[in-house]
């Protein structure tokens, strides 16, 4: 593989800087990715030159702002290889998407005594929307947990659905395991038992080339932050059939087709999902990072950050008392640990002042944490630009540390 590192970093100014005086060593893009000057000047072209809201407008600036904003609906139509372009809904980010889901399908779908099963190692929006729904509708959130390996125990899959099942939401990958789940299977076995399945891809998309039709999902949900491109923008695809039976999930401008204090009738797919004038500079953005990530290549980035990952792995087992949760093969490029005798913040903390960036605390994964018994953990994530010296420089700031306490 060719994969020239060095030119790929050249995109992103971000990451020639210093923190404390010392160069800056990027390891939290699970969190959010650094943007390339591709997306920066794609938001200052579109302020400078052709900004007005879309859709309304009768001028040339609307039109063009129009033309562009759906021009990427497209794009991420072909980059997930959706049937229809009304299928892809835009959101604020995958939390928005999942809400959405959770809020118009529950509301059509779900009844009194029926239940969601959700994974234990969700991120907090792919959990909470769903105990939201279930406390509005008197129905129940049933766990499928996952082993201390970081494996879900999908072979007690079928014995928690039953005829009361109306969805099972879980992620493709785990922000803190790193654990790729097993989706295809989850979706047939969901499918076999007429279950909907949504799935949480925020941290999949960025690494994972996706096929949304072969997968047969219901729902895919993502963050365009996630995926090198601006915050407040992400992707809900949903199944025609599924999006033209729900219910509107916000009213306002754009979603509807007439209003009048009789009633008002629906926009089509995928406006009636969409109220309210949207992120238009953002998404444009986006739009530059998905036409970056496409010529630089999901696989090539993957196979890139495998060998970080394995790198940084293997290394990191010879650090006296490491703890890692998430060791599932085949994961993807997240390392979570705990250090016994120094808390996390604290590492974290110092790591930072040494120029290190990585993520501490729950992750935003409560039940993750409980699972392991434990109030929170390190986290180091890669991205297209990370090298192995950056795995270098952490680990000498992570000896360091270690010497301190
Ligand atoms: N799901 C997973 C697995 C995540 O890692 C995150 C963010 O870290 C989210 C959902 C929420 O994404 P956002 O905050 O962009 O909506």
């Amino acid at each position: 593989m060719t994969y020239d590192i060095d030119k790929i970093r050249s995109n992103f100014p971000i990451l020639h800087q210093e923190v404390y005086n010392k160069p800056l060593v990027y390891l939290d893009t699970a969190a959010s990715a650094q943007k390339p000057v591709q997306v920066l000047m794609k938001l200052e072209q579109l302020h400078n030159e052709y900004y007005g809201n879309i859709h309304r407008g009768a001028h040339f600036m609307a039109d063009k702002a129009t033309v562009e904003f759906e021009e990427v609906r497209n794009k991420i139509q072909a980059f997930i290889n959706a049937k229809s372009r009304k299928e892809i809904i835009f959101t604020k980010g995958a939390t928005e998407s999942m809400n959405l889901v959770a809020s118009s399908f529950c509301e059509k779908y779900l009844n009194k005594g029926d239940e969601i099963i959700v994974s234990e190692m969700e991120h907090h929006s792919n959990i909470v929307p769903w105990q939201m729904a279930a406390q509005r509708y008197g129905a129940k959130v049933v766990k499928l947990s996952f082993n201390d390996t970081g494996i879900l125990e999908i072979e007690k899959l079928s014995e928690l659905i039953s005829e009361k099942t109306k969805l099972i939401a879980v992620n493709h990958v785990s922000n803190v395991l790193g654990t790729v789940n097993p989706i295809e299977e989850i979706i047939a076995i969901a499918h076999k038992n007429n279950v909907a399945v949504m799935i949480d891809g925020a941290q999949a998309a960025p690494h994972i080339k996706l096929d949304v039709q072969k997968l047969d999902v219901d729902f895919y949900a993502f963050s365009a932050h996630k995926l090198y491109g601006p915050n407040g923008v992400g992707v809900l695809y949903g199944k025609e059939k599924w999006l033209s039976e729900m219910p509107p999930y916000q009213g306002g401008g754009q979603m509807i087709s007439e209003v009048s204090f009789e009633g008002t009738t629906y926009n089509e797919l995928p406006y009636k999902f969409e109220a309210g004038t949207p992120n238009i500079s953002s998404l444009a953005a986006f739009g530059a990072a998905i036409d970056f990530l496409i010529e630089i290549g999901i696989e090539n980035i993957a196979e890139w950050e495998h060998e970080l990952l394995d790198y940084a792995t293997s290394k990191l087992k010879d650090v006296e008392g490491i703890k890692f949760y998430g060791e599932a093969p085949g994961k993807s490029g997240v390392i979570s640990f705990n250090i016994e005798g120094i808390h996390f913040y604290d590492l974290g903390m110092l790591l930072d002042k040494m120029g290190v960036a990585v993520r501490t605390g729950h992750l935003c994964a409560d039940t993750v944490m409980a699972h392991y018994n434990m109030q929170g953990c390190i986290r180091i994530s890669f991205g297209m630009y990370n090298t192995k010296n950056e795995i270098d420089v952490f680990l000498a700031a992570l000896n360091k540390v270690r010497m301190m306490f």
